[in-house]
């Protein structure tokens, strides 16, 4: 099996990091779709980091540094959510 570290860290943070937007923009909207599109473009910010044992299913602290830093994985959702919410693709 093959994990992916990167995925795994972004979406264990994007409700936070939604939970956080929408006290500043609380017309955000939040749907399943939006919610993968924001999942979509944040993954393609950050690198992807694989692993190949289920060892790799299991996630601590270490995770957010193997993929660049929680700093890194919060800006990316972020920046993310702010594309999604300016074009949400649908009405
Ligand atoms: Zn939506």
């Amino acid at each position: 099996m093959v994990f992916n570290y990167t995925e795994d860290a972004v979406r264990r943070m994007l409700p936070e990091v939604l939970k956080d937007y929408l006290k500043t923009h609380p017309q955000t909207c939040t749907c399943d779709l939006c919610r993968d599109d924001i999942m979509a473009l944040a993954l393609n910010q950050l690198p992807p980091h694989y692993v190949a044992s289920e060892e790799g299913t299991i996630f601590t602290s270490v995770s957010f540094e193997r993929v660049g830093g929680k700093a890194q994985v919060v800006a990316a959702i972020t920046w993310a959510i702010a594309q999604v919410a300016q074009k949400p693709r649908h009405k």
